[in-house]
């Protein structure tokens, strides 16, 4: 790839962000479809979102990711926010278009892909039982709550975000039954877990290959499927456990392959080389 005086500039704007694998995978398909464009980490410090958003627009940007810490507080110096960012109350992308900056949110549709795919499940009329409530199960929820789903258990270490994260659904969608449930309450967790259809983790617990959630997950109901949003290891103490009881389950890597695929058609209009993406992990 050679970098000219016509090269669009896109990126990603995170605190810390060298370890993120995005550069690689956008600057592979860019490479494929032999576009003149070029993916940059920006590490922006949280007190600076607002004068790096305003940059995207004077050093003409085409697009950026937005990773930890800045997926909320990004939103103020937006022009437009689409409807599945609004409800996640979160923004992972943001196109500029002749200075207009519109955020989208393609973790939801990047977690729907990824339990499609990989899993064959289908959200509607399903039990999900979430653990962790902060923004990637706010991408999961948005996702789940738009495909019709019946009922969601969440439970998070802090009881009180899972339930802010129950009640915040609820408004917008008061038919489905959504509960929070205590991390320290193991017999009500087993019994929710006897019942569901799908098991997500969108906590940290199992990044690195530590630890796991602490939950009972032998009481998961036998036909449940897993989705693990932690992909560094890809095989998670989560997943490796239940799939030793014998459930189908699968890592975060394809949910970040598949936003990063949503967030490059959002930005290019062209089809994103999935394939080539998926390699440029390694
Ligand atoms: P976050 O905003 O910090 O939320 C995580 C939530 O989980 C917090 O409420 C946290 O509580 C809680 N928590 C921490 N340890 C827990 C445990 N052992 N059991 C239950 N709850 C626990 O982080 P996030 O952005 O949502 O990310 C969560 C995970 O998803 C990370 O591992 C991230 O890498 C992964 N992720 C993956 C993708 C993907 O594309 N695959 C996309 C986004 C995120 P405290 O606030 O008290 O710590």
């Amino acid at each position: 790839m050679s970098v000219k005086a016509t090269t669009q500039i896109y990126g990603i704007f995170g605190h810390p962000v060298k370890h993120s694998l995005s550069p690689n995978m956008h600057n592979s398909a860019f490479q494929t479809l032999g576009l003149d464009s070029v993916y940059v980490a920006f590490d922006i410090e949280p007190e600076n979102i607002g004068e790096a958003t305003n940059a995207i627009r004077t050093m003409g940007i085409k697009g950026i990711n937005i990773t930890i810490p800045h997926k909320q507080t990004i939103i103020p110096y937006l022009d437009e926010v689409s409807p599945d960012a609004k409800l996640t109350g979160a923004v992972n992308t943001v196109k500029n278009e002749g200075g207009k900056l519109t955020g989208f949110n393609t973790d939801v549709g990047g977690f729907l892909r990824a339990i499609r795919e990989d899993l064959g499940f289908n959200p509607e009329g399903k039990t999900l039982f979430l653990v962790g409530a902060g923004g990637a199960a706010r991408a999961v929820m948005s996702a789940c709550c738009m495909n019709s789903i019946s009922v969601i258990y969440i439970t998070d270490i802090l009881k009180d975000k899972a339930q802010t994260l129950a009640n915040d659904f609820k408004e917008n969608f008061p038919d489905i039954d959504i509960t929070a449930l205590s991390i320290e309450d193991k017999s009500i967790l087993a019994e929710k877990l006897s019942g569901a259809d799908i098991l997500v983790n969108a906590s940290p617990a199992g990044m690195d290959g530590e630890g796991k959630p602490d939950i009972p997950i032998p009481s998961l109901n036998k036909n449940a499927v897993v989705y693990d949003l932690v992909y560094k290891p890809p095989d998670t103490n989560l997943l490796n456990e239940v799939r030793e009881l014998g459930h189908k389950a699968s890592g975060g890597l394809s949910m970040l392959l598949y936003q990063g695929a949503e967030s490059f058609e959002i930005w290019t209009g062209e089809t994103a080389p999935v394939d080539v993406m998926k390699k440029s992990f390694g």
